[in-house]
Protein backbone atom coordinates (compact mmCIF):
# COMPACT_ATOMS: atom_id res chain seq x y z
CA UNK A 1 0.00 0.00 0.00
CA UNK A 2 1.17 3.63 -0.93
CA UNK A 3 1.65 6.17 2.23
CA UNK A 4 0.20 9.56 1.76
CA UNK A 5 2.77 12.24 1.99
CA UNK A 6 3.70 14.24 4.86
CA UNK A 7 1.90 17.45 5.33
CA UNK A 8 5.29 19.30 5.14
CA UNK A 9 5.95 18.06 1.24
CA UNK A 10 4.37 19.63 -1.15
CA UNK A 11 3.44 17.46 -4.20
CA UNK A 12 5.06 19.91 -7.23
CA UNK A 13 8.35 18.21 -5.28
CA UNK A 14 7.51 14.67 -5.25
CA UNK A 15 7.74 12.22 -8.54
CA UNK A 16 4.93 10.77 -9.76
CA UNK A 17 5.77 7.50 -8.19
CA UNK A 18 5.54 8.58 -5.13
CA UNK A 19 2.02 10.04 -5.64
CA UNK A 20 -0.78 7.78 -4.12
CA UNK A 21 -2.24 5.91 -6.85
CA UNK A 22 -5.76 6.00 -6.98
CA UNK A 23 -6.84 2.27 -7.77
CA UNK A 24 -4.57 0.71 -5.07
CA UNK A 25 -6.75 2.77 -2.16
CA UNK A 26 -9.36 1.25 -0.76
CA UNK A 27 -12.37 2.77 0.19
CA UNK A 28 -11.38 3.86 3.92
CA UNK A 29 -7.90 5.04 2.16
CA UNK A 30 -9.78 6.76 0.00
CA UNK A 31 -11.99 8.42 2.44
CA UNK A 32 -8.83 9.84 4.77
CA UNK A 33 -7.01 11.30 1.56
CA UNK A 34 -10.10 13.17 0.84
CA UNK A 35 -10.38 14.01 4.36
CA UNK A 36 -7.10 15.08 4.25
CA UNK A 37 -7.80 17.60 1.45
CA UNK A 38 -10.46 18.98 3.48
CA UNK A 39 -13.37 17.51 0.67
CA UNK A 40 -16.73 16.77 2.75
CA UNK A 41 -17.83 13.04 2.51
CA UNK A 42 -20.27 12.51 0.10
CA UNK A 43 -17.03 12.64 -2.22
CA UNK A 44 -15.92 9.44 -1.48
CA UNK A 45 -18.82 8.06 -3.13
CA UNK A 46 -18.18 10.51 -5.90
CA UNK A 47 -15.13 9.71 -6.85
CA UNK A 48 -15.77 5.49 -6.01
CA UNK A 49 -18.25 5.70 -9.00
CA UNK A 50 -16.04 7.82 -11.15
CA UNK A 51 -13.35 5.10 -10.90
CA UNK A 52 -15.31 1.71 -11.30
CA UNK A 53 -18.91 2.70 -12.31
CA UNK A 54 -18.23 5.82 -14.69
CA UNK A 55 -14.62 4.65 -15.68
CA UNK A 56 -13.41 7.43 -15.77
CA UNK A 57 -10.19 7.54 -17.81
CA UNK A 58 -8.94 11.27 -16.39
CA UNK A 59 -10.48 12.67 -12.96
CA UNK A 60 -11.29 15.53 -16.04
CA UNK A 61 -13.56 13.16 -17.05
CA UNK A 62 -16.07 13.48 -13.71
CA UNK A 63 -18.02 16.34 -14.49
CA UNK A 64 -20.02 16.26 -11.32
CA UNK A 65 -17.11 17.13 -9.17
CA UNK A 66 -15.44 20.85 -8.83
CA UNK A 67 -12.96 21.83 -11.05
CA UNK A 68 -10.31 22.10 -8.68
CA UNK A 69 -11.02 18.71 -7.35
CA UNK A 70 -10.86 17.28 -10.47
CA UNK A 71 -7.15 19.28 -11.38
CA UNK A 72 -5.75 18.25 -7.70
CA UNK A 73 -6.34 14.57 -8.61
CA UNK A 74 -5.15 14.74 -11.79
CA UNK A 75 -1.89 16.29 -10.39
CA UNK A 76 -1.00 14.59 -6.64
CA UNK A 77 -2.56 11.28 -7.71
CA UNK A 78 -1.69 8.04 -10.30
CA UNK A 79 -5.31 8.28 -11.75
CA UNK A 80 -4.71 5.10 -14.14
CA UNK A 81 -1.10 3.69 -14.06
CA UNK A 82 -1.26 2.15 -17.24
CA UNK A 83 0.19 3.48 -20.79
CA UNK A 84 -0.50 1.68 -23.67
CA UNK A 85 2.73 1.26 -25.56
CA UNK A 86 1.00 -1.39 -28.37
CA UNK A 87 -1.67 -2.51 -29.20
CA UNK A 88 -2.31 -5.93 -32.07
CA UNK A 89 -5.60 -7.04 -33.95
CA UNK A 90 -6.18 -10.52 -34.34
CA UNK A 91 -6.99 -11.01 -38.14
CA UNK A 92 -10.91 -11.47 -37.24
CA UNK A 93 -11.45 -8.65 -35.55
CA UNK A 94 -12.52 -10.28 -32.40
CA UNK A 95 -8.91 -10.17 -29.86
CA UNK A 96 -6.74 -6.89 -28.95
CA UNK A 97 -3.50 -7.24 -27.22
CA UNK A 98 -2.30 -4.28 -25.21
CA UNK A 99 1.57 -4.06 -23.73
CA UNK A 100 1.41 -1.76 -21.00
CA UNK A 101 3.89 0.18 -19.28
CA UNK A 102 3.83 0.74 -15.40
CA UNK A 103 5.19 4.01 -13.78
CA UNK A 104 8.15 2.13 -13.44
CA UNK A 105 8.66 0.87 -16.73
CA UNK A 106 7.74 -2.47 -16.07
CA UNK A 107 6.11 -3.92 -18.94
CA UNK A 108 3.06 -6.13 -18.93
CA UNK A 109 0.43 -7.50 -21.73
CA UNK A 110 -3.59 -7.95 -21.21
CA UNK A 111 -5.89 -9.00 -23.99
CA UNK A 112 -9.32 -9.17 -24.57
CA UNK A 113 -11.58 -11.63 -26.24
CA UNK A 114 -14.30 -10.80 -27.94
CA UNK A 115 -17.09 -13.56 -28.72
CA UNK A 116 -21.03 -13.87 -28.50
CA UNK A 117 -21.65 -11.67 -26.63
CA UNK A 118 -18.98 -12.03 -23.74
CA UNK A 119 -16.29 -9.88 -23.33
CA UNK A 120 -13.39 -11.62 -21.69
CA UNK A 121 -10.44 -10.01 -20.41
CA UNK A 122 -7.37 -11.77 -19.62
CA UNK A 123 -4.82 -9.84 -16.83
CA UNK A 124 -1.09 -10.39 -15.85
CA UNK A 125 -0.94 -10.50 -12.10
CA UNK A 126 2.92 -10.26 -12.36
CA UNK A 127 5.45 -8.59 -14.76
CA UNK A 128 7.51 -11.94 -15.92
CA UNK A 129 7.33 -15.15 -13.77
CA UNK A 130 9.67 -16.72 -11.95
CA UNK A 131 8.58 -20.24 -12.28
CA UNK A 132 10.22 -20.60 -15.60
CA UNK A 133 7.61 -23.11 -17.52
CA UNK A 134 9.21 -24.76 -20.94
CA UNK A 135 7.10 -23.71 -23.00
CA UNK A 136 5.72 -19.91 -22.04
CA UNK A 137 7.14 -17.08 -23.18
CA UNK A 138 6.73 -15.26 -19.93
CA UNK A 139 8.22 -17.98 -18.21
CA UNK A 140 11.62 -17.66 -20.40
CA UNK A 141 12.13 -13.77 -20.29
CA UNK A 142 12.13 -14.30 -16.06
CA UNK A 143 10.53 -12.39 -13.35
CA UNK A 144 10.63 -8.31 -13.11
CA UNK A 145 8.28 -7.83 -10.07
CA UNK A 146 4.75 -8.67 -8.45
CA UNK A 147 1.94 -6.40 -9.68
CA UNK A 148 -0.43 -4.15 -7.16
CA UNK A 149 -3.82 -5.05 -6.68
CA UNK A 150 -4.31 -1.33 -8.78
CA UNK A 151 -2.41 -1.96 -11.31
CA UNK A 152 -4.35 -5.58 -11.49
CA UNK A 153 -7.17 -3.79 -11.57
CA UNK A 154 -6.36 -1.35 -14.54
CA UNK A 155 -6.31 -3.75 -16.73
CA UNK A 156 -9.98 -4.40 -16.72
CA UNK A 157 -10.97 -0.58 -16.29
CA UNK A 158 -8.83 -0.35 -19.60
CA UNK A 159 -11.02 -2.72 -21.87
CA UNK A 160 -13.98 -1.78 -19.43
CA UNK A 161 -14.15 1.74 -21.52
CA UNK A 162 -13.83 0.09 -24.67
CA UNK A 163 -16.22 -1.82 -24.51
CA UNK A 164 -18.67 0.87 -22.59
CA UNK A 165 -18.58 2.71 -25.62
CA UNK A 166 -21.03 0.28 -27.44
CA UNK A 167 -22.76 0.25 -24.27
CA UNK A 168 -21.42 -2.95 -23.17
CA UNK A 169 -19.59 -4.33 -20.02
CA UNK A 170 -16.75 -7.11 -19.46
CA UNK A 171 -18.57 -10.41 -18.65
CA UNK A 172 -15.59 -12.54 -17.90
CA UNK A 173 -12.10 -11.74 -16.20
CA UNK A 174 -9.39 -14.57 -16.29
CA UNK A 175 -6.08 -14.25 -14.24
CA UNK A 176 -4.00 -15.46 -16.94
CA UNK A 177 -1.56 -13.04 -18.57
CA UNK A 178 1.83 -12.95 -17.26
CA UNK A 179 2.75 -14.24 -14.24
CA UNK A 180 1.55 -16.67 -11.51
CA UNK A 181 -1.20 -15.29 -9.05
CA UNK A 182 -0.99 -17.57 -6.16
CA UNK A 183 2.77 -15.85 -6.11
CA UNK A 184 1.22 -12.37 -5.42
CA UNK A 185 -1.76 -13.78 -3.14
CA UNK A 186 -2.21 -10.67 -1.27
CA UNK A 187 -2.10 -8.01 -4.06
CA UNK A 188 -4.24 -10.94 -6.79
CA UNK A 189 -7.17 -11.46 -4.13
CA UNK A 190 -7.33 -7.24 -3.45
CA UNK A 191 -7.82 -6.99 -6.94
CA UNK A 192 -10.98 -10.04 -7.43
CA UNK A 193 -12.38 -8.33 -4.31
CA UNK A 194 -11.82 -4.85 -5.93
CA UNK A 195 -13.76 -6.19 -9.26
CA UNK A 196 -16.43 -8.10 -7.13
CA UNK A 197 -17.37 -5.14 -4.95
CA UNK A 198 -20.94 -3.96 -5.41
CA UNK A 199 -20.28 -0.67 -4.90
CA UNK A 200 -17.83 -0.35 -7.56
CA UNK A 201 -17.38 -2.59 -10.79
CA UNK A 202 -19.60 -5.11 -9.43
CA UNK A 203 -18.00 -8.47 -11.64
CA UNK A 204 -19.38 -11.66 -10.02
CA UNK A 205 -16.92 -13.89 -8.80
CA UNK A 206 -17.94 -16.56 -10.67
CA UNK A 207 -17.37 -14.75 -13.78
CA UNK A 208 -13.29 -14.40 -12.43
CA UNK A 209 -10.81 -17.34 -12.91
CA UNK A 210 -7.87 -17.64 -11.76
CA UNK A 211 -5.26 -19.91 -13.84
CA UNK A 212 -2.29 -21.24 -11.33
CA UNK A 213 0.99 -23.63 -12.40
CA UNK A 214 -0.12 -25.52 -8.97
CA UNK A 215 1.48 -23.37 -5.99
CA UNK A 216 -0.53 -26.13 -2.99
CA UNK A 217 0.01 -24.13 -0.15
CA UNK A 218 -1.90 -20.93 -2.05
CA UNK A 219 -4.24 -23.67 -3.49
CA UNK A 220 -5.10 -24.42 -0.03
CA UNK A 221 -5.40 -21.21 1.25
CA UNK A 222 -8.14 -20.24 -1.94
CA UNK A 223 -10.36 -22.80 -0.18
CA UNK A 224 -11.10 -20.78 2.54
CA UNK A 225 -12.00 -17.68 0.68
CA UNK A 226 -15.87 -16.51 0.36
CA UNK A 227 -15.62 -14.98 -3.34
CA UNK A 228 -16.48 -17.98 -5.62
CA UNK A 229 -13.75 -17.87 -7.97
CA UNK A 230 -13.00 -20.39 -10.56
CA UNK A 231 -9.97 -21.94 -10.06
CA UNK A 232 -7.68 -23.43 -13.00
CA UNK A 233 -4.97 -25.22 -12.78
CA UNK A 234 -2.18 -25.89 -15.51
CA UNK A 235 -1.18 -29.55 -15.69
CA UNK A 236 0.18 -30.46 -18.73
CA UNK A 237 1.74 -33.88 -17.47
CA UNK A 238 0.60 -36.80 -15.99
CA UNK A 239 3.62 -37.87 -14.06
CA UNK A 240 6.07 -36.11 -12.27
CA UNK A 241 8.89 -36.95 -14.62
CA UNK A 242 7.69 -34.83 -17.37
CA UNK A 243 5.87 -32.55 -15.26
CA UNK A 244 9.46 -31.68 -13.92
CA UNK A 245 10.62 -30.61 -16.61
CA UNK A 246 7.75 -29.10 -18.13
CA UNK A 247 6.70 -26.90 -14.94
CA UNK A 248 9.79 -26.96 -12.92
CA UNK A 249 8.00 -26.14 -9.66
CA UNK A 250 6.97 -29.58 -9.85
CA UNK A 251 10.00 -30.67 -8.16
CA UNK A 252 8.58 -28.81 -5.45
CA UNK A 253 5.08 -29.28 -5.41
CA UNK A 254 4.95 -32.55 -7.15
CA UNK A 255 1.77 -34.35 -8.59
CA UNK A 256 0.33 -36.22 -5.43
CA UNK A 257 0.76 -33.09 -3.07
CA UNK A 258 -1.04 -30.91 -6.01
CA UNK A 259 -4.00 -33.16 -6.23
CA UNK A 260 -4.51 -34.06 -2.83
CA UNK A 261 -4.60 -29.71 -2.62
CA UNK A 262 -6.96 -30.20 -5.33
CA UNK A 263 -9.18 -32.73 -3.25
CA UNK A 264 -9.23 -30.41 -0.89
CA UNK A 265 -10.29 -27.23 -2.38
CA UNK A 266 -13.60 -29.33 -3.66
CA UNK A 267 -14.11 -30.32 -0.66
CA UNK A 268 -14.07 -27.31 0.83
CA UNK A 269 -15.83 -25.46 -1.96
CA UNK A 270 -18.22 -28.00 -3.55
CA UNK A 271 -16.56 -26.17 -6.46
CA UNK A 272 -15.31 -27.87 -9.80
CA UNK A 273 -11.90 -27.54 -10.67
CA UNK A 274 -10.50 -27.03 -14.74
CA UNK A 275 -6.84 -28.61 -15.74
CA UNK A 276 -5.04 -26.80 -18.29
CA UNK A 277 -3.13 -29.03 -20.40
CA UNK A 278 -1.20 -27.77 -23.80
CA UNK A 279 -0.97 -30.74 -25.73
CA UNK A 280 2.87 -30.00 -27.48
CA UNK A 281 3.46 -32.81 -30.07
CA UNK A 282 5.23 -36.36 -29.18
CA UNK A 283 6.08 -34.93 -25.46
CA UNK A 284 2.69 -34.94 -23.57
CA UNK A 285 0.26 -36.13 -26.41
CA UNK A 286 0.22 -40.15 -26.70
CA UNK A 287 -2.35 -42.32 -25.78
CA UNK A 288 -0.27 -43.21 -22.94
CA UNK A 289 -0.72 -40.20 -21.44
CA UNK A 290 -4.17 -39.44 -22.00
CA UNK A 291 -4.98 -42.87 -19.81
CA UNK A 292 -2.74 -41.74 -17.57
CA UNK A 293 -4.31 -38.13 -16.71
CA UNK A 294 -7.74 -39.81 -17.03
CA UNK A 295 -6.79 -41.86 -13.72
CA UNK A 296 -5.40 -39.34 -12.04
CA UNK A 297 -8.42 -37.58 -12.20
CA UNK A 298 -11.21 -40.15 -12.27
CA UNK A 299 -13.30 -39.37 -9.13
CA UNK A 300 -12.53 -35.97 -8.87
CA UNK A 301 -14.79 -32.83 -9.65
CA UNK A 302 -13.21 -32.34 -12.28
CA UNK A 303 -13.18 -30.41 -16.02
CA UNK A 304 -9.85 -30.80 -18.97
CA UNK A 305 -9.25 -27.89 -20.98
CA UNK A 306 -6.87 -29.04 -24.02
CA UNK A 307 -5.23 -26.54 -25.59
CA UNK A 308 -3.00 -27.45 -28.59
CA UNK A 309 0.39 -25.56 -27.80
CA UNK A 310 0.97 -21.64 -28.77
CA UNK A 311 4.33 -21.96 -29.90
CA UNK A 312 6.94 -19.34 -29.14
CA UNK A 313 10.23 -18.37 -30.52
CA UNK A 314 13.35 -19.92 -30.39
CA UNK A 315 11.62 -22.91 -28.93
CA UNK A 316 11.55 -26.46 -30.69
CA UNK A 317 8.42 -27.33 -28.80
CA UNK A 318 5.35 -27.76 -31.04
CA UNK A 319 1.32 -27.80 -31.01
CA UNK A 320 0.05 -31.87 -31.57
CA UNK A 321 -1.27 -32.00 -34.90
CA UNK A 322 -5.67 -31.75 -35.27
CA UNK A 323 -5.86 -35.43 -35.50
CA UNK A 324 -3.77 -35.82 -31.88
CA UNK A 325 -5.91 -33.27 -30.52
CA UNK A 326 -9.11 -35.39 -31.17
CA UNK A 327 -7.58 -38.53 -30.42
CA UNK A 328 -6.67 -37.38 -26.68
CA UNK A 329 -9.92 -36.27 -26.12
CA UNK A 330 -11.74 -39.27 -27.52
CA UNK A 331 -9.58 -40.85 -24.77
CA UNK A 332 -10.10 -38.61 -21.74
CA UNK A 333 -14.08 -38.89 -22.97
CA UNK A 334 -14.23 -42.74 -23.20
CA UNK A 335 -13.14 -42.70 -19.25
CA UNK A 336 -15.55 -39.80 -19.00
CA UNK A 337 -13.10 -37.25 -18.13
CA UNK A 338 -15.28 -33.81 -19.41
CA UNK A 339 -13.01 -31.89 -21.58
CA UNK A 340 -12.74 -29.16 -24.02
CA UNK A 341 -10.58 -28.36 -26.58
CA UNK A 342 -10.16 -24.23 -25.98
CA UNK A 343 -9.75 -22.61 -29.23
CA UNK A 344 -6.58 -20.95 -30.25
CA UNK A 345 -8.15 -17.38 -30.83
CA UNK A 346 -5.89 -14.71 -32.03
CA UNK A 347 -2.41 -16.96 -32.91
CA UNK A 348 -1.63 -14.22 -35.50
CA UNK A 349 -1.25 -11.95 -32.42
CA UNK A 350 0.98 -13.90 -30.39
CA UNK A 351 -1.98 -14.06 -28.09
CA UNK A 352 0.06 -16.08 -25.93
CA UNK A 353 0.91 -13.93 -22.88
CA UNK A 354 4.27 -12.96 -22.83
CA UNK A 355 5.17 -13.19 -26.45
CA UNK A 356 4.43 -9.44 -27.12
CA UNK A 357 7.03 -8.27 -24.17
CA UNK A 358 9.26 -11.20 -25.16
CA UNK A 359 9.20 -10.05 -28.84
CA UNK A 360 10.48 -6.35 -27.40
CA UNK A 361 12.72 -7.10 -25.45
CA UNK A 362 14.43 -9.21 -27.99
CA UNK A 363 13.79 -6.26 -30.29
CA UNK A 364 15.44 -3.97 -28.13
CA UNK A 365 18.33 -6.70 -27.28
CA UNK A 366 19.32 -6.89 -30.82
CA UNK A 367 19.13 -2.86 -30.96
CA UNK A 368 21.81 -2.92 -28.20
CA UNK A 369 24.10 -5.06 -29.89
CA UNK A 370 23.75 -3.37 -32.87
CA UNK A 371 24.72 -0.34 -31.44
CA UNK A 372 27.22 -1.86 -29.69
CA UNK A 373 29.11 -3.49 -32.80
CA UNK A 374 28.90 -0.24 -34.52
N1 LIG B 1 0.94 -18.74 -14.14
C1 LIG B 1 -0.39 -19.21 -14.27
C2 LIG B 1 -1.27 -18.29 -15.06
C3 LIG B 1 -0.66 -17.66 -16.29
S1 LIG B 1 -0.27 -18.77 -17.60
C4 LIG B 1 -0.41 -20.61 -14.82
O1 LIG B 1 0.63 -21.09 -15.24
O2 LIG B 1 -1.48 -21.22 -14.79
C5 LIG B 1 -1.91 -19.10 -18.25
C6 LIG B 1 -2.03 -20.39 -18.99
O3 LIG B 1 -1.33 -20.35 -20.25
C7 LIG B 1 -1.45 -21.57 -18.24
O4 LIG B 1 -2.35 -22.66 -18.31
C8 LIG B 1 -0.19 -21.86 -19.00
O5 LIG B 1 0.24 -23.16 -18.79
C9 LIG B 1 -0.64 -21.55 -20.41
N2 LIG B 1 0.45 -21.36 -21.36
C10 LIG B 1 1.63 -20.73 -21.18
N3 LIG B 1 2.36 -20.77 -22.31
C11 LIG B 1 1.63 -21.43 -23.23
C12 LIG B 1 1.84 -21.77 -24.60
N4 LIG B 1 2.96 -21.46 -25.22
N5 LIG B 1 0.87 -22.47 -25.23
C13 LIG B 1 -0.29 -22.79 -24.58
N6 LIG B 1 -0.55 -22.49 -23.31
C14 LIG B 1 0.41 -21.81 -22.63
FE1 LIG C 1 4.67 -18.59 -15.12
FE2 LIG C 1 2.32 -19.66 -15.81
FE3 LIG C 1 4.21 -19.12 -17.67
FE4 LIG C 1 4.60 -21.11 -15.95
S1 LIG C 1 2.98 -20.98 -17.49
S2 LIG C 1 6.12 -19.56 -16.51
S3 LIG C 1 3.66 -20.29 -14.11
S4 LIG C 1 3.13 -17.65 -16.42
Amino acid sequence: MKTFLPEALSYEQVSPLQRPSMLDLDKPQLQSLLEAWGEPAYRVQQVWHGLYRQLAATPEALSNLPKALRLRLGAETIWDPLTPLETLHSRDGQTHKVLFALPDGAQVEAVLMNYARRHTVCVSTQAGCAMGCSFCATGQSGFQRNLSAGEIVAQVLYFARQVAVRRERITNVVLMGMGEPLANYEATWAAIRRLNDPEGFGLGARAMTLSTVGLVPGIRRMAHEPEQVNLAVSLHAANDALRDQLVPINRRFPLAQLLEACRYYIAQTRRRVSFEYALIAEVNDRDEDAHQLAELLTGLLAHVNLIPLNPIPDSPLRPSPRARVQAFQHILQQHHITCTVRLRRGLDIQAGCGQLRLRRQQEENRATRAIQTE
